[in-house]
């Protein structure tokens, strides 16, 4: 036990809004212990409460502040963090081929480690409790040690690409990515006492020969992983699978395996209705990438239909140099906003935005049994927000409004995962923000040099 990661912890006196299936916003504590929460506002679980609230190791005074579940990032690239401000303003397959891949490509041990922490540091920073995350082809090993000490919950993958079209610097036969990866699962898929996952990451249809892709299915459901991949980006790669497979793209993804509520499926710009019925039939999870989407041209996701389809919804900031932050609060507030002109301003409401950042996170993760709301049971994954700043009053507003609309990053005061402390009173706890800052521009040097970008 340690001050930041106390065995009982007490958030006390706050405005909690929890998530749970009434999406009651309570006034109260909450009580944590070994990592669990244990009651919510005042009312204990009824196998939890005895003795709590006297003793706890630390209390917390959250007068005046408000709770919330930590947010969930369900397509993030922290082996791209290095590569911010590096490819602006380029459409998506130039975007990829002259800047992104030759930058994965140079990447070292070391730089995927730095790629990491400054990612999980913003991230943690902006109150991302969790995130599911696709690396680069070579050394995730180096993303996953250092997600395990700077504390963030996270699911996270190699990339694979086998297909011949693949980039030459980041390519594999089959057999040896395959092999790589289930090696990783070995080791990484529960670590850190069940906080860090293993996911299967093929990139995308045009670089995975369909052998690859139904191994992965495979090897997924064997290891009780989560398939983390791109889908209906660009109108370009629709063109190419069904060029490749004579299949429209979700249809061709379902029939390999790649569909269902394992599967996470980033972006889906380009599903027209039938497409939409079968992501639906399937309970696959599609991640909305607004900020990405937005600025790679991409398009905008049809996501008020989906979810009146019964789709599953997350969202996420995606890669830095697609974004280029990795802010849950900007990706909410544009959630919202961009289906409006399209469909008047009703479509898709704040209360409907916080659930796919929280709940639809963790369904997204396979983890909806274990975070995504503050209810007795879950883990202790909470976001503590001081909402008294200009841009965020007056207090009397709807909470969620006021979450989804005015909240920004720089708001968030303390975060919690899996019961520690990473963040208290706006700074970081579990790394030092100078040593990452300067050991990300280093590296992000060395690969510009090496990538031949400069
Ligand atoms: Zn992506």
């Amino acid at each position: 036990m340690s001050a930041l990661t106390p065995r009982s912890l007490v958030l006390s006196g706050a405005r909690i809004v929890t998530m749970d299936r009434k999406r009651r916003v309570v006034e109260g504590d909450v009580v944590v212990e070994d990592g669990e929460i244990k009651s919510v506002g005042g009312e204990p679980a009824p196998s939890a409460a005895r003795g709590r609230r006297t003793g706890a190791d630390k209390v917390v005074d959250c007068a005046g502040l408000v709770i919330i579940p930590g947010l969930i990032q369900a397509h993030i690239h922290l082996c791209q963090t290095l590569f911010r401000g590096f490819a602006d303003d380029l459409p998506l397959e130039t975007w990829l081929a002259k800047r992104i891949w030759p930058l994965e490509a140079a990447h070292t041990e070391e730089s995927v480690y730095w790629s990491a922490m400054l990612g999980a540091a913003e991230l943690l920073l902006g109150g991302t409790t969790a995130i599911l995350d696709m690396e680069t082809v070579r050394h995730t090993g180096a993303a996953f040690e250092a997600l395990e000490a700077i504390g963030l919950r996270a699911t996270a993958g190699k990339c694979l690409m086998d297909a011949p079209s693949a980039p030459k610097g980041l390519k594999e036969p089959t057999e040896r990515a395959l092999q790589e990866a289930t090696d990783l699962c070995a080791k990484w898929h529960g670590a850190a006492h069940g906080r860090l996952r293993w996911c299967y990451a093929p990139r995308f249809v045009p670089s995975c020969t369909g052998p690859l892709l139904r191994a992965v299915s495979d090897l997924a459901e064997r290891a009780g992983a989560t398939i983390h991949t791109h889908a209906a980006e660009t109108p370009v790669e629709l063109q190419m699978v069904s060029e490749e497979t004579g299949h429209d793209e979700i249809s061709y993804l379902d029939s390999v395996g790649i569909s269902g509520p394992r599967a996470a499926l980033a972006h889906c710009v380009w599903v027209d209705a039938e497409g939409i019925r079968r992501l639906a039939r399937q309970q696959t999870n599609v991640v909305h990438c607004p900020s990405s989407n937005l600025k790679l041209g991409s398009g905008i996701a049809a996501i008020p239909e989906m979810i009146a389809a019964g789709c599953k919804v997350a969202i996420g900031a995606d890669g830095a140099p697609c974004n280029n932050r990795l802010d849950a609060f900007e990706e909410m507030r544009l959630a919202a906003l961009i289906q409006k002109p399209r469909l008047g301003p009703d479509a898709l409401p704040a209360a409907r935005v916080l659930e796919l950042a929280t709940l639809g996170g963790a369904r997204a993760l396979g983890l909806d049994a274990e975070i995504g709301s503050i209810e007795p049971g879950k883990k202790a994954d909470l976001v503590v927000l001081d909402l008294s700043g200009p841009h965020v009053v007056p207090e009397e507003a709807d909470v969620v409004s006021r979450l989804v609309y005015g909240a920004r990053a720089s708001d968030v005061r303390h975060v919690i995962v899996d019961g520690r402390i990473v963040v208290r009173d706006g700074e970081l706890k579990t790394g030092k923000v100078s040593e990452i800052r300067a050991e990300a521009n280093r590296h992000s040097r060395l690969l510009r040099k090496k990538a031949g970008l400069t």
